[in-house]
Formats: C-alpha cells, sequence, structure tokens
C-alpha cells in the first residue's frame, strides 16, 4: 500500500502513487486554515463537510493505528484539527521536542515585555535552531506535514471536546498529544462549555488524559494555593477548594478531576462521625453515625508535582500564538440578524 504523506489518499499501484505525488492538490498548502501558529508547530482547522475526502482519508489512515476509531465516511458533521510541523522540521523534531518549552516560553515572555525570565539556555536553543534551519530552502520550511491530529463534533450535546486523537506512530512520546489536549480545552474555554473527550479511550488515549488532567489539575491547585497564601499575608491558613471550584478554573468536567486526583493518589477518605439530625415532623430524624468524606490532600499533590518536575512533558500550548478569526462586516451582519430571529 502507498500512502501520499501529504494528502493520506492511497493505491498500491506505485506508479499511480509516483504520479499522484508529482501533482498532489494540497503539496504546497494543506487545506483549511491555520489556527496556532507557533514558531514550531501548526495546527490547522479543516471543516470535514468542505473536504471531505481529505478528511476520510485522515480517518482511514487513522484507523490503522487505533482500535476503537468507528468514524471514516461520516466526516460531514466533524472539523479535523491538524498538528502540522515544516519538512525542515520533520527531521529535527526531538530536538524540537526536548528544546521547545524553554525556547518558546522565551520568546512568550520576550514579547509580553519580560526578560527575566529569559535565560541563556534558551538562547543557547534558539541559535542551535537557527544552524538547523539556516541551511534548509524556504520551500522545506513553508511545506507542512501532518503529524498527529484529533477531531471534533461540531455540534455535541454531551460536550465532547475531542471525538478521536491520533498522533502517527514514528511522533509519538514526545508530549505532542498533549499540545493537541491543551487545544481541545482552548476551545472550550474559549466557548464557556465544559469539555471532556468521547468515550471509550483507548488505553494510550487515556493515559495521555489522565497525565494532562494531572498536571492541570496540581498547577491549578498550587497556584490557588499560592495566591490565597499571597492574600493572606503570608498566614498558614488556606481556604477550602472543592472539585466544582477546579472544574470552573479548568473547564474539565467533575469526574475527569476526580480521576486526576485519585491518579495523584490525592483524594483522601475520611471516615467522620455525623450528628442525629433534627427531629422534622414528615421523616424520623436519621440515626448518628460515620459518614463517609474525601477531601482533597494538598501535601500529595506538591509530592506528585515534585516528581514530576524536570520531566519534559513537550510542547506547551501558549495562547499568544492561538489566531482568531476576524468576522467580516458581513459576516457580522449575519450573525447579529441571526440572532435576533
Ligand atoms: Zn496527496
Amino acid at each position: 500500500m502507498y500512502i501520499c504523506d501529504t494528502c493520506m489518499a492511497y493505491t498500491d499501484v506505485p506508479t499511480d502513487m509516483a504520479t499522484h505525488m508529482s501533482r498532489c492538490r494540497y503539496k504546497h498548502e494543506l487545506p483549511g486554515r491555520v489556527v496556532y501558529n507557533s514558531p514550531y508547530y501548526q495546527i490547522r482547522k479543516v471543516d470535514g463537510s468542505k473536504h471531505q475526502f481529505y478528511a476520510q482519508c485522515l480517518s482511514l489512515f487513522a484507523k490503522l493505528f487505533l482500535d476503537s476509531k468507528s468514524i471514516f465516511f461520516s466526516v460531514q458533521n466533524f472539523d479535523f484539527y491538524l498538528l502540522t510541523v515544516s519538512v525542515a522540521n520533520i527531521r529535527v523534531l526531538d530536538k524540537l521536542a526536548t528544546n521547545y518549552p524553554k525556547s518558546a516560553a522565551a520568546a512568550a515572555t520576550a514579547a509580553s515585555g519580560d526578560a527575566s525570565s529569559g535565560t541563556s539556555s534558551s538562547k543557547q536553543t534558539e541559535a542551535e535552531y537557527d544552524l538547523v534551519t539556516a541551511v534548509e530552502s524556504e520551500s522545506n520550511l513553508s511545506e507542512q506535514r501532518v503529524i498527529g491530529f484529533f477531531s471534533k463534533e461540531r455540534v455535541s450535546f454531551d460536550n465532547f471536546n475531542l471525538a478521536c486523537i491520533n498522533v502517527f506512530p514514528p511522533f509519538q512520546k514526545r508530549g505532542l498529544g498533549r499540545l493537541l489536549i491543551s487545544y481541545s480545552y482552548y476551545l472550550s474555554r474559549k466557548a464557556h462549555v465544559l469539555g471532556t473527550p468521547e468515550r471509550p479511550l483507548s488505553q494510550h488515549g487515556l493515559a495521555s488524559y489522565i497525565s494532562y488532567w494531572s498536571s492541570v489539575v496540581a498547577d491549578c491547585v498550587l497556584k490557588y494555593t499560592r495566591d490565597n497564601m499571597n492574600t493572606n499575608g503570608g498566614g498558614n491558613q488556606l481556604q477550602r477548594i472543592s472539585i466544582q471550584d477546579i472544574s470552573d478554573m479548568t473547564y474539565i468536567m467533575n469526574e475527569d478531576i476526580v480521576l486526576a486526583l485519585q491518579n495523584m493518589n490525592a483524594l483522601v477518605k475520611e471516615e467522620v462521625k455525623e450528628e442525629a439530625g433534627l427531629t422534622s415532623r414528615r421523616k424520623p430524624p436519621p440515626a448518628a453515625g460515620l459518614a463517609v468524606r474525601y477531601t482533597i490532600s494538598l501535601p500529595r499533590i506538591h509530592e506528585w508535582h515534585a516528581r514530576r518536575q524536570g520531566k519534559v512533558p513537550g510542547p506547551t500550548l501558549i495562547e499568544g500564538y492561538c489566531l482568531v478569526r476576524k468576522r467580516t462586516k458581513k459576516q457580522l451582519k449575519s450573525v447579529i440578524s441571526k440572532r435576533k430571529r
């Protein structure tokens, strides 16, 4: 089987593929539009109804690596978010995966005018990167190749913010799935709805999600306690944080937060004495007994966070690189008139 590395069209006739590849319609530009444009990685949004054949070929290609994937042909109701890198950068992907967070974070802080976190190591990384890319031709840097993607139902009544995710095998174990998951939650945040991935998840998918949820929940709780310490003038009195509070801040569903806390071993079960209820005319008072209560253990989150330090989770999604399409006056008018109706 021969598969085009640009549009995923397939054939078992080698000469047909050679002809196709020389004139593939997406050779110079992939379908859809760029919605995330960082120095090394791009995310493109492809509307499944406008680019049906492309979406079908992509889904079929992904099926080779997934057991649970079930949509191949009815792609019209889905958007596809493609993770792409330039042809030149595919060759140095290992380097990018380990160096990216530092240099990208430095670039982002430099852009925001904060020079304090720009370190010499990140400058060195950028210099190395320049060396690698300087010898590449313009076309190698502009030609993009898909290395993974996720699909998302355009209208989901179950708040699914992701239907299927796949990073192609040669590019796995670099934290790229996490970049895509972060982007799916970015979309949920923008739409002000809680998000969760469609079930069932593959074993690999669930592991990626639990790792993602755990780090986001840990960061959220630690930031919350830090901020709270500051406002209390350094006192040790902490305000309580509930799972609902975490969900409000992260757009992660309560059930998924519980999974993350269990993964960090940070959900502690306590048996507390329950007092006898007040007498009511209708119901008899409940008997005094033991009730089960769960609390979030801050020390255990700290422990988990400390163990994770130094391990590179992969490229971080930097919101400054997310592109939001500005609507034209005509489009705005039609949106307003639809709302009025
Ligand atoms: Zn092609």
